[in-house]
């Protein structure tokens, strides 16, 4: 480790999902490894968006958000889950969900508090901790079904725990975390003077049970903090807008770090975000959510005839496939390989996990993709495994 370069940076690498898409490019594979999608954003969102930037609306936005974006976004916790917040005390709009969870950490975490992570988990949320001082302490959810153990939970709670970071639906293992697991979060927050930081980005995509917001059970709205955005609502992970909704104390400090981080996400692709909120009715996230659904089913089919051991996701966009039965490789390598001779890209399981065994016969496959290219992947993976 360079001796010029912060302690802060030596603990975490850079993005392995990032990397595979490196890889995928260099290999012309099919990339099922980041997950973005590629198929177009909603015509109304990419007209409001031309249609903002010729109006000029091409200079800084409110530090915190437009105010017809985090009135939207109010309108619609209101709509989707009856919960009131104040888009003038309660709301930050940033730089995609990614910078809303460092945000949130540097704001709510002070050097040498404990952050508990559940595994599998999205790799952000170790080196957001790291880079805010504190320790992760991660709580392994066990393959196939990871479910919540509410004792393990209490357990990896100590006097230094200052929040717990919960993903629902979740990346990469699919789970939509069901009411009985949401309480079981509730109460051992209440209890130990926990915060919550929930990481809802994948919301409106559930197949099975339903989302579940943290900040509705008793006694969390005051010590939540969600996360969340349109990055993958509206298929615009490249605009970069993501949101967080916390009470007005923690709001204050959140917007401190967001104003010093970034000043602001980009003032054009607020007003049309803002838009996309007002104007896409029920039918828009109904259509969504069923689009997913046959995308899964495809991806899922196709995993299966290959040889891989696999279930159905819940929820998110994600499948994680066990090729135990396919490679005696380690997850790395077989990844590589994969994108190399079969023209298929995922991303290693261990990214997801802090014991690398722990992941080292598990490979993470994105199926936001249109129809037509998972049928091509399918076709790629039963022939070369054939
Ligand atoms: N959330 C997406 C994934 O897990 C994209 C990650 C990213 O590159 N920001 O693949």
């Amino acid at each position: 480790m360079s001796q010029r370069t912060a302690v802060r940076t030596h603990s975490f690498t850079e993005s392995v999902i990032r990397e595979m898409t490196r890889v995928a490019r260099e290999h012309e594979a099919i990339n099922l490894a980041q997950g973005f999608p590629d198929f177009p954003a909603p015509q109304l969102l990419k007209d409001a968006a031309c249609r903002a930037i010729q109006d000029d609306v091409n200079q800084y936005a409110t530090t915190w958000g437009t105010d017809s974006l985090r009135g939207a976004v109010a309108d619609q916790y209101a709509r989707w889950y009856g919960m009131e917040v104040d888009p003038e005390r309660e709301i930050t709009v940033t730089c995609g969900a990614t910078e809303a969870m460092a945000a949130v950490m540097l704001a709510t975490v002070n050097p040498g508090d404990e952050v508990v992570v559940l595994e599998p988990f999205y790799e952000n949320y170790g080196p957001d901790a790291a880079l805010s001082g504190a320790r992760p302490v991660f709580l392994p959810l066990s393959a196939p079904g990871f479910r919540l153990d509410p004792d393990r939970l209490k357990a990896a709670v100590t006097e230094k725990t200052r929040a717990v970071v919960i993903n629902t639906p979740n990346n990469p293992s699919g789970r939509v975390l069901d009411r009985e697991e949401t309480q079981a979060v509730a109460d051992l927050c209440v209890e130990r003077d926990v915060l919550a930081v929930t990481d809802e980005i994948y919301e409106h995509i559930v197949y099975d049970g339903e989302h579940l917001p943290l900040a509705r059970m008793p006694g969390m709205r005051d010590r939540t903090i969600v996360v969340s955005g349109l990055s993958k609502t509206f298929s615009v992970t490249g605009w970069r807008i993501g949101t967080i909704v916390a009470p007005p104390d923690l709001t204050s400090a959140i917007r401190k770090v967001h104003d010093f981080l970034t000043v602001g996400a980009p003032a054009p692709l607020q007003k049309a975000c803002a838009e996309g909120l007002c104007k896409l009715g029920d039918d828009y996230y109904r259509e969504m959510a069923a689009d997913y659904r046959s995308r899964r089913d495809i991806l899922h089919a196709g995993l299966r005839e290959a040889g891989f051991d696999c279930g159905k996701p819940e929820g998110a966009y994600y499948i994680m496939a066990d090729f135990s039965r396919l490679s005696s490789l380690d997850d790395t390598a077989f990844s590589k390989f994969l994108a190399r001779e079969c023209g298929v890209a995922p991303v290693p399981g261990s990214s997801f996990f802090s014991r690398p065994q722990d992941g080292a016969r598990l490979v993470r496959f994105a199926f936001c993709k249109q129809r037509s290219t998972l049928d091509q992947a399918a076709g790629k993976l039963s022939r070369f495994f054939g």
